[in-house]
This record gives C-alpha cells, structure tokens and sequence, in this order.
C-alpha cells in the first residue's frame, strides 16, 4: 500500500504564487487583471499610477461597485469570485475576470493593499498582505469604489524579479496593456500618473473616433475607414487601415470580441484574408477591430491569461470580419476593391496596393532620349558595382547582352503604377517606388557613411506622438537619429520635437517618417549588428516613407530616375529587396510569338 502521507496539499499561500506564475508576469501583467476588474466592477473612471515602471508601485483605482467587509477578505482568497457560481456559466460569461485567481496570486507575490467601500456604506474595509498572509484588516474611511496597491512586486520571488526588464521597458508595456483597454472602453474616463507625474487623462464618455483622436492625433484617422457590419448574430465594427497603413509587425492590430482584447488564428487568417493582394506578405495594416457575438459562441477560458479565444462557428466569424473589412475598404468615395477586369479598377488595386495613388503627368506620344547604361543584371549580381560605360554603345553581340540599353523611351504607365520604358533591346517595367527608394537610400547611406548627412530645418518644428513601444525604439536610438540628419529632442512621455530633417527625404511628414522608423528598428529587434546595420534600417525606413509621400512625379522625374538607377550601387532591387525592374528582350518576345 502507498505510503499515505507522501502526497501533501499546499498550503494556500503556496498554491498562490505558483498560479501566480501563470497569471503574473510582469508589472503589466498585473495593470491588466485590475483593470479587468476595475471593468467588471461596472466604474466609470479609472486612475492608474506606477512608480519604477511597476517594479516599485502599481495602484488602480476605480469608483466602481466596490466591496464590503466580507466580500474583500473573500476577493483575496483564491477561486473566490463572484462572476460564476457554476462551470455551465463560464458558457455565458460576460465579464472579463471569471477565474478568481488574480487578486490571490498578486497578492501572494507582492505587499498588497486593497481599500474598498460598497456604494452607499458608511466606511470602507483596508487589507493589507505580503506575500500572500494577510497583515491586518481595517475599517477605513475612503471614496467608493477599490483601490488595489502593489508594492514591490515579486519581492519574495527572486527568480522572478531576475527577469524583468529595465523600468522604461516594463513601463511601456504597462501603456501598452492601457491603451488596449482605454480603446475597448471610450466611454470611460482614464487617468495615467508616471512616477508621480500625469502621463495623460482621457475624458468619459467619448465615441471610438474621439478616443483614437486623443490617442493619435487626428491625422490618424484619416487612413482609416469606418466598419460597420452585421452578419445575424455576429456584428464587427471599428476601423480599417488603408492598404498604405500597413506595418511590418501587427502591433497596431487591435481586436477585441465582445469587448475582451483577444487574438485568436481564426481572426489573424481572416484578416490576411481580407487584405490579400492588397498588401504585401508580412505586412499588417492599422486595425481596430470590435466583434460582438452570443457569449455562448465564444470560449473564453482557453489561457489562463485569457488572452486567447476560441469560436464554437469559425467560419461565420471569419466570413464577417472579411466582409466587414471588405466592405468598409470599398465604400464610395474610398479607395476601390473590385474584382473586375475594367482598368480603372486595376489602377485602384495597384494604388492601394502600395498606398499612394502616383500618376505621371504630362505624357507625350513618344519622347525618345539618350541616356547612360544601366550596368547588366548579370554584372551586378554578387559583384562590386558596375560603373556605366562613358565611351560609346557597345554593338557586338557580347556587349549587347550585358549593355543593352544605350537609349530608352517612357511608352506610359499602367495599373496607375508600373512605368513601361521601350529601349533597343526590349521592354524594361519600372516601379517607380521601389526605384525612387533606391536611389534615395544609397544617397542617404553616402552621406551617412562620410557623416555629412544634410539636414533641413522644419520652419515650424513638429511635436510628434507615438505609440508606447515605438516611442521606445526612438528613445533609444536618439543618438543615432541625430547623427542621421534628425533634429530631435524627447519631449516626454512618447512625444518628441523634430525641428530638422535629412534633406534628401524632401518634404515628408516627420510624423510618418518616425512611425516608419521605429518599425524598420523593431523589424531588426535583436539582430542589431553593426552601427552600419542600424543606419540602413533607419535609412531604408524614412526613405520609404519619403517615397510614400509622394504621389506624382512628371515625366522629366522619370527620366531623371531612370539615369539615376543606371548610376546605382544596386539599380535591380529596392532597399527592402523588392525588384525597381524588370527586364523583356525582344529575344524572348519574339521566341514568345513564335518568330523564332
Ligand atoms: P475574478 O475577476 O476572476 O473573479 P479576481 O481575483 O480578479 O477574480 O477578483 C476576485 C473577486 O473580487 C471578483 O470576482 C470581484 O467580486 C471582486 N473584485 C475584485 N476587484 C474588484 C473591484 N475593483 N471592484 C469590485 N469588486 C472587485
Ligand atoms: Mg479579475
């Protein structure tokens, strides 16, 4: 017979903090399941302080339902909860928090102070724990509603506190997980307070536009298109990002289902699904995404954090967000999506493909001019550059392979994008983008390379916001961006003033250019090499952004481009690996047609 007392059960305060491992991560981790429950508390304002980035104090305060004596000393306790009686209720749950695990676990893992008064009762209760014993219960006078304050988190967990990051970075994390939740609920009033300082205050009672105005600025919105949709039970709103907005990472994808911040494969297909063929592989366009559906539909208790979501019908799911993306993309006066074959509708295919509609003006009958060679493919590949020949056309058949194009004439543009050029040997198609990046990045690279970047003043100096995790990237890179050219100074919180820009990046919108920056900086994460590799990040980023920018170039432009690229380190490729052209000898046509 097994020996009967080798099996123990854990104490409590034991069983706390390893399920605190799986709730609790960091000091967002822990922002998170309060405000969670500051959430389910029904609250219409929200205040929410760290100091340290969270390593040394983090307090929520609602003014929400609050709790009498009993019912506090029971919320520390673990599996109490007062959402669900019974397993069947976890099919319909409504609230955010079901589990009743996070307040033990933080507590079991923290100095932990809970102050709380019932609407209506005369006095409140104060308990205050460490490490998960309870130190003393008071009654106390204070507002109504819940303060939760965490000092000191993971002070009995060595292990744990060994892993957290610098306090900038966990703070952003912390603004991270708040703007999650200050975009799920625009009609609640929140209050940020950094190391003793107001981060920021956003008003109640404001529609999503208002919210994402007084988040982003309201520039930002106008990329984005209104979704609106209703497909029987299912309904999706928010806003989509133009093709143009899309990102190399998902971090500007928010999607919510029923109100939870959640991901789930279903809603990543469907949302590649519905920019398929509109942006390119990898890239994530800006999303705000609200799916409400039955609470039986959805399966909430997948991860303990709850961060994952599963749907009873996925299809239906599926089939609405794409619709509703699609539909949203298409409204009139927006930039068109339709699968028929007309020519208008492939130029706004083509157009929102790469975000900027880009026409040639001016465009004669035919214009033939004579201009240096590009060197030939074969050269170029996997050797130094090529330095085009001055003396003269090569006609002998040997040079005619590898120097074809001694002359060259613009034929037109078609899909509102690609640029049709005739030379002698056959028909080059150019993307006038992906050329206008090159030559622009290997310009800026020289520069930077010799430390003679020019820079250009702003007459009015820009105060840029950006989002938590890219003010980070920027932050930390302010060194090198000034070596760049940039003419930037933090400004706080995530703003920062841009008085000066490189001068090759023309007239773009500084704003722009940072954005696209940090996501060129964040591509790379910890792959960061060389201070060389750094620098061809930041420049192949803002020169993208300076080509977005632009959205006409006249025909003389063209030309100039089409010199410019034969005088190119690397004229075949733009920075980020795309081809600038692509060549057709009349060789190969004619095998084509048969005249061979
Ligand atoms: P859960 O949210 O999963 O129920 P928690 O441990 O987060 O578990 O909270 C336990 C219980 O404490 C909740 O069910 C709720 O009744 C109560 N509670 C926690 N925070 C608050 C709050 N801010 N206001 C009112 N009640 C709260
Ligand atoms: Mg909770």
């Amino acid at each position: 017979m097994a020996s009967v007392n080798s099996i123990q059960i854990l104490p409590d305060h034991v069983a706390n903090k390893i399920a605190a491992g799986e709730v609790v991560e960091r000091p967002a981790s822990v922002v998170k399941e309060l405000l969670e429950n500051a959430l389910d508390a029904n609250s219409s304002a929200i205040r929410v302080e760290v100091v340290a980035g969270g390593r040394k104090y983090i307090s929520v305060s609602d003014d929400g339902s609050g709790m009498n004596r009993d019912d506090a000393l029971l919320s520390v306790e673990r599996h109490a909860t007062s959402k669900i009686r019974d397993v069947d209720d976890i099919e319909a749950v409504k609230t955010l928090g079901f589990r009743g695990e996070a307040l033990a676990s933080i507590a079991s893992v923290s100095r932990f102070t809970i102050t709380t008064r019932r609407r209506g009762d005369m006095s409140g209760t104060e308990i205050s724990m460490a490490g998960g014993r309870i130190l003393d219960v008071q009654e106390t006078g204070c507002p109504e509603g819940t303060q939760v304050q965490v000092r000191n988190l993971f002070f009995n967990v060595p292990a744990r506190r060994k892993f957290l990051r610098k306090e900038q970075t966990e703070l952003s994390h912390v603004r991270q997980v708040l703007l999650v939740y200050t975009l799920s609920h625009p009609e609640m009033g929140w209050r940020l307070i950094v190391d003793e300082r107001e981060a920021y205050v956003l008003p109640g009672q404001s529609s999503l536009e208002e919210r994402l105005t007084d988040l982003f600025g309201s520039e930002y919105l106008k990329d984005l298109r209104p979704v609106d949709h209703q497909a029987s039970e299912i309904s999706v709103k928010g806003y989509a990002g133009l093709p143009g907005t899309a990102r190399s990472s998902r971090s500007e994808q928010y999607v919510f289902v029923n109100g939870r911040p959640a991901s789930a494969p279903t809603l990543g297909y469907a949302l590649s699904e519905a920019y398929h063929s509109l942006v390119p592989k990898g890239r994530h366009p800006v999303i705000f995404l609200f799916v409400e559906l039955p609470p039986d539909q959805v399966d909430v208790n997948v991860h303990p954090a709850k961060k994952e979501v599963r749907f009873r019908q996925a299809h239906r799911v599926r089939d609405a967000v794409i619709n509703a993306i699609r539909d949203a993309l298409s409204s009139p006066g927006e930039t068109v999506i339709t699968q028929s074959p007309d020519t208008a509708g492939r130029a706004d295919i083509a157009a929102s493909r790469t975000g900027t509609v880009f026409k040639i003006e001016n465009l004669p009958e035919t214009r033939i001019f004579e201009y240096p060679r590009l060197p030939s493919m074969e050269e170029t590949v996997g050797n130094s550059p090529d330095i085009p020949d001055q003396t003269g056309h090569d006609t002998g058949d040997d040079g005619r392979r590898t120097r074809p194009w001694s002359w060259c004439r613009v034929v037109g543009q078609i899909g509102g994008l690609y640029v049709i050029l005739e030379t002698e040997d056959g028909m080059v198609l150019m993307d006038p983008h992906a050329a206008h990046e090159r030559l622009l990045f290997e310009q800026f690279m020289r520069q930077a390379m010799h430390h003679s970047v020019r820079s250009q003043g702003l007459l009015t100096p820009d105060t840029v916001e950006l989002s938590p995790g890219n003010a980070l990237l920027v932050r930390r890179n302010l060194d090198l961006l000034r070596d760049m050219g940039f003419g930037i100074s933090d400004f706080g919180g995530d703003s920062f003033i841009v008085d000066a820009l490189p001068q090759c990046l023309g007239n773009t919108d500084p704003s722009s250019i940072l954005a696209e920056v940090a996501h060129g900086l964040e591509e790379g994460g910890s792959r960061a090499g060389s201070e060389r590799w750094s620098e061809e990040r930041v420049a192949s980023a803002a020169c993208r952004a300076a080509v977005k920018s632009r959205d006409r170039l006249t025909l003389n432009e063209i030309e100039q481009l089409v010199i410019d690229l034969a005088g190119a380190e690397m004229p075949y490729t733009c920075p980020h690996g795309r081809p600038t052209i692509i060549f057709t000898g009349f060789s190969e046509l004619d095998r084509k047609f048969g005249r061979e």
